[in-house]
């Protein structure tokens, strides 16, 4: 971060703060240079795309909606709550990492799939049957078969 009245890149952070409803961090800077202080918002990292669903409407990416689904899938399975909170940040940092504004749903279930697989496999191929709503009992057994080759 350069300093907007001297050009340093040395900065202090003397307060940070979300606004905006968490969408935004203003940072309250002082240059160790120059000592001048400033305020900076930050957002891009910290806002989620927006998600498209199969039927062409948008919706706003919905943390507890993606927490249930995970946690139905886990249901019963072998896998403790921190585990499962781990995978939620790194879902989310994968989802900003994404730079885009709005991203389909398809690509989130799939997101979602690739933690799942390697939380757990039982609560992989239960998100997978929901979510894909797999078409025949044939697809369904591919899927399953494929899961082997993974170890
Ligand atoms: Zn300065």
């Amino acid at each position: 971060m350069y300093c907007p009245f001297c050009s340093a890149t040395d900065t202090k952070v003397i307060d940070s703060r979300l606004v905006s409803d968490g969408h935004q961090v203003r940072r309250r800077r002082e240059c160790l240079q120059c000592h001048e202080r400033y305020t900076t918002f930050e957002s891009a990292e910290l806002v989620m795309p927006r998600i498209i669903k199969r039927d062409g409407s948008r919706e706003p990416f919905n943390e507890e909606k993606m927490r249930n689904g995970l946690l139905r899938a886990l249901e019963k399975r072998p896998v403790s709550i921190e585990k499962i909170e781990l995978s939620i940040n790194t879902l989310k940092s994968k989802l900003r990492a994404t730079g885009e504004r709005e991203i389909s749903s398809e690509m989130l279930g799939n997101l979602i799939m690739d933690e799942l697989k390697a939380l757990d496999k039982v609560a992989y191929v239960r998100f997978a049957s929901v979510y894909r709503s797999f078409e025949d009992i044939r697809e369904f057994g591919e899927e399953i078969a494929r899961l082997g080759d993974d170890d």
